[in-house]
């Protein structure tokens, strides 16, 4: 008998084999029908999963060629999840790339506008220059790190401190930063934001990251649901 790889498990754990290709449906993967093969079929040196394979993942249903699955897992982090490339719901635990550091968190008394009410939570992220791992754009390459340590503000609120619980999880699983290009300064191999936005400026907003901004935990929560961290992955 053939041994799946690592790969092709998880591919089989989140999706399950169609017994016949829906009619006249393309695969978003390869942009081929999925009645016809997968177009990465001479990519991958698969054992169990052949191309003409299609698959559904198990909750949104969404259908693919299981070995274009196998090719988009297969390049990214493998991290044992996956995110459907149609509508980006997440199965399993996905993880990021940010390299290792500190994150650190004290309160201030001082209030927020917009927050007169409640003082201020402290976040204080470390992270110095290092050499890219296999997981980065430029394996063996060093990275930068500008403007560290970073200092980021939460009100001391309920919700604030529900924010700070899911930036814990979020950091955890290395989903903070990631290795890139910086979009403000067009420098490459750096150390960047991914995606979750973080307020860094207390009593200020020169640069639009500011207070007050009565939108911004609720923006938060959705940033981060996005990323697969919500309440659920609290108190586990
Ligand atoms: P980036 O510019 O690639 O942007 C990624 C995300 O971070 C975007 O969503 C953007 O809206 C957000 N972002 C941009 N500026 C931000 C800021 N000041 N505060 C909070 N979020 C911000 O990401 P990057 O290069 O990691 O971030 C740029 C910011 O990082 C700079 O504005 C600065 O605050 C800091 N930085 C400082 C130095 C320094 O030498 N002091 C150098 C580079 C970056
Ligand atoms: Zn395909
Ligand atoms: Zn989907």
């Amino acid at each position: 008998a053939v041994t799946p790889s690592e790969s092709e498990q998880v591919v089989r754990k989140y999706v399950e084999e169609l017994s016949g290709a829906p009619a006249d449906e393309d695969c978003i993967i390869c942009m081929e029908k999925l009645a016809s093969p997968s177009g990465y079929n001479d990519a991958c040196e698969c054992k169990t999963i052949k191309p003409e394979m299609v698959g559904r993942l198990t909750q949104c249903r969404h259908t693919f060629h299981m070995l274009c699955v196998l090719a988009m897992y297969a390049n990214g982090n493998k991290d044992g999840s996956l995110q459907c490339p149609s509508c980006k719901t997440i199965y399993g635990e996905k993880t990021g790339t940010q390299p290792k550091g500190r994150m650190e968190v004290s309160t201030l008394s001082q209030s927020l506008p917009g927050h007169a009410d409640c003082g201020t939570i402290q976040i204080v992220y470390h992270i110095n220059r290092g050499t890219q791992g296999p997981e980065h754009p430029n394996p063996g390459m060093p990275y930068t790190a500008r403007g560290f340590p970073r200092y980021c503000y939460l009100p001391d609120n309920k919700k604030g401190r529900k924010v700070l619980d899911l930036l814990r999880v979020a950091w955890q699983r290395r989903l903070i930063f990631t290795v890139g290009t910086s979009s403000t300064t067009g420098e490459s191999n750096t150390v960047v934001w991914n995606e979750i936005h973080h307020k860094t400026e207390m009593d200020t907003n020169l640069s639009g990251h500011g207070y007050p901004d009565p939108n911004y935990l609720d923006n938060v929560l959705a940033e981060l649901a996005a990323q697969g961290v919500t309440e659920d992955c609290l108190g586990q």
